[in-house]
């Protein structure tokens, strides 16, 4: 049973080609099931489409959700194609984001954190001139809103977790405070991890997250999923073999995938 549950399409302004492109990746590599998951808008925001080339405009939601269920109809023969969504994560807004949500038959939604005190997580100005400690207090309250993420319940799976790491490597050693009670949250509230091959990318390289957080996060009982985080058709299920392969070795027996937000188990 192979899956991938994170790809993007050409409605967020920086990934290449149509839902169907992904959906006939998917079959080409023998997935038996693609998850649609596109950035949602910026629904917090008063305009109707703040930033063109992060997501697509809050009108075009309704097109989103209409076309991937159109494709699930229309390739129920071939392939599984799962409706779903990639949604920022602000603790202010989130009740906003939940009520637009309710309104769709998501079979999940993915939790991402992509800014914190305002700046993206990708940004790597961001680091430049900050002492140790306050190295460390950018890491913490960065695990602290991926924690708050996981409490919320609106999401069955958090995004690419050690993200920060994308654009600086060095993230990875800096110490927190906050990241293992993070992973016994995330364990307890029953919320999913993705293995996120998008790294490779990025200047990190590898996978988000490190093995080490995956690890700690299979001491706490987290489960996991897969997700390439494919912008374009070719990188759908990138590196899913490996990832498989490397679950096994750190000793997690199973993975996860979502249908109508049931988590479905899939033994590794
Ligand atoms: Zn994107
Ligand atoms: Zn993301």
């Amino acid at each position: 049973m192979k899956f991938d549950l994170h790809t993007h399409h050409f409605r967020c302004g920086h990934a290449e080609g149509n839902i169907s492109d992904y959906i006939e990746a998917a079959i080409s590599v023998g997935l038996h099931a693609i998850g649609i998951s596109d950035h949602s808008p910026y629904f917090g925001s008063k305009e109707e489409h703040p930033q063109p080339a992060i997501a697509m405009a809050k009108r075009e939601f309704p097109n989103y959700v209409a076309e991937v269920l159109r494709l699930k109809e229309q390739y129920k023969d071939k392939i599984e194609v799962l409706l779903g969504v990639e949604s920022d994560f602000f603790p202010d807004f989130a009740h906003i984001y939940q009520e637009v949500y309710a309104k769709y038959p998501f079979d999940y939604i993915i939790g991402s954190v992509h800014q914190t005190n305002g700046i993206s997580i990708f940004n790597r100005n961001r680091w430049k001139k900050l002492k140790p400690a306050e190295k460390i207090a950018e890491k913490d309250t960065y695990y602290d809103l991926i924690q708050q993420s996981a409490r919320n319940g609106m999401f069955q799976i958090l995004g690419h977790i050690d993200a920060m790491k994308g654009f600086y490597p060095e993230f990875s050693d800096i110490p927190s405070n906050n990241l293992d009670e993070t992973l016994h949250v995330i364990g307890q509230c029953g919320v999913a991890i993705e293995i996120n091959t998008s790294g490779s990318t990025k200047d990190c390289g590898g996978w988000y997250p490190s093995d080490e957080i995956l690890e700690r996060a299979l001491f706490h009982q987290v489960e996991v999923t897969f997700g390439s985080d494919a912008h374009r058709p070719s990188r759908v299920a990138d590196d899913w073999e490996q990832v498989s392969q490397r679950l096994k070795e750190i000793g997690f027996k199973e993975w996860v995938y979502f249908r109508q937000k049931q988590k479905q188990i899939v033994k590794l």
